[in-house]
């Protein structure tokens, strides 16, 4: 049987069309962008032509975007380097218990550095309270740093009005987009946003390319030094055959937008419903309306998630436990404890996140392999 991929949350197929986009710069065009002659000048021609499709992609403006190596880079240049530039001794960085790793540990080295952190905590669905965020800030405040849709259950965060009422205590807002953006709708100019980050890898692009939106009349943030790259906000030579290949990722997300979600939220509802009547009892952890489309997070309690896991990658089924950047711990998701789950919902559970591939077909033969599997474990 061919093997079956349900963690599109942790990374994607490279796109046929953008791995063709990406071939001449990997190869006869090697020209620096930054260069006057007409090697450099193709090359930047290829880095604005992708910089308006991933602007495109999230309602900005081309001269917003700057391209970092990552989902991660953006995030703590978004971070560290916010807080770097407003420079504000003990200052406070507000964001939510159930962030990526690559927010909390921004904080927390800055924490380490005699800044504070408040981490807002969140309700059952993952959601974080308006009454809290706005309890939060506080005169000390700098940044406000909220994820759009959560990597772990596909849970999504009111953005929209977190932004407004930071902005209307003139507190900068950072939002973590990296699963959001490809996947729904984004339009940063109406979400209020001014810096937002961006990831190729889980829209079917390239790995090692990322973005963060940096609104124009802010005080750009900058986290790596050295030459004048990206108008000064980030030094060092641009990967153009990743970048090529992020921006057209980011057109053909654009493309799809609609036929994506749909395709995932028709299976993602028949992998939910299978579940819940077949394979009880069964505990969900990601709610339809509030999530993304292609996201479902179950728990199986009694059952190890871990174990389940590697079970399922046995049968050529690959789903994971919650975050890639985590798999290799023991310990229950702390995603899921702040959402309330007791150790044994939060060590029991297991995401499936589905991709534009994926079928009917596929949806069937998971939740066939579940219940011989679950059956079978919870009864040694
Ligand atoms: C994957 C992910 C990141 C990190 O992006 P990379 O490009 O892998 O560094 C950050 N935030 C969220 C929510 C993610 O899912």
């Amino acid at each position: 049987m061919p093997k079956i991929y349900f963690d599109n949350n942790a990374t994607t197929r490279l796109d046929a069309s953008v791995f063709e986009e990406m071939l001449p710069f990997l190869r006869d065009n090697y020209g620096n962008p930054s260069s006057l002659h007409s090697f450099g000048r193709e090359a930047r021609r290829a880095l604005d032509n992708a910089r308006a499709h991933v602007a495109n992609l999230i309602g900005a403006e081309p001269g917003e975007i700057v391209f970092t190596s990552g989902g991660t880079e953006a995030d703590n240049q978004a971070i560290i380097g916010t807080v770097d530039i407003i420079g504000k001794p003990g200052g406070r960085i507000i964001t939510s218990a159930v962030e990526h790793q690559a927010v909390l540990n921004s904080c927390q080295h800055l924490q380490n550095k005699g800044y504070r952190t408040t981490l807002l905590p969140v309700d059952r669905e993952g959601r974080i309270k308006l009454a809290d965020l706005d309890k939060a800030l506080d005169n000390d405040a700098v940044l406000v740093s909220i994820m759009y849709a959560n990597n772990e259950t596909g849970s999504i965060q009111p953005v929209e009005e977190a932004a407004s009422i930071a902005k209307s205590r003139g507190i900068l807002f950072h939002c973590d987009g990296v699963q959001a953006a490809g996947r729904l709708p984004i339009d940063v100019r109406k979400l209020g946003v001014d810096l937002f980050s961006l990831s190729s890898h889980k829209i079917n692009g390239p790995k090692g390319s990322g973005a963060l939106f940096v609104r124009r009349g802010i005080l750009a943030p900058v986290l790596i030094h050295g030459g004048h790259h990206e108008q000064r906000r980030r030094a060092g030579t641009e990967n153009v055959a990743s970048i090529v290949g992020f921006g057209e990722a980011c057109r053909l997300a654009k493309q799809r937008l609609d036929e994506t979600a749909r395709n995932c939220a028709t299976l993602r509802d028949r992998l939910e419903k299978r579940i819940i009547e077949e394979v009880q009892p069964a505990v969900l952890n990601s709610c339809r309306g509030i999530c993304l489309p292609n996201t479902l997070n179950v728990s199986f309690p009694g059952v190890d998630g871990q174990f389940l896991a590697i079970n399922l990658d046995l049968m050529g089924i690959a789903v994971s436990t919650g975050s890639a950047c985590h798999a290799e711990s023991r310990e229950p998701s702390y995603v899921l404890k702040a959402m309330g789950r007791s150790d044994d919902e939060a060590s029991s559970c297991i995401r499936f996140s589905l991709g534009r591939e994926n079928t009917i077909e596929e949806v069937d033969a998971v939740v066939l392999a579940l219940k011989e599997l679950v059956r079978s474990l919870r009864a040694t």
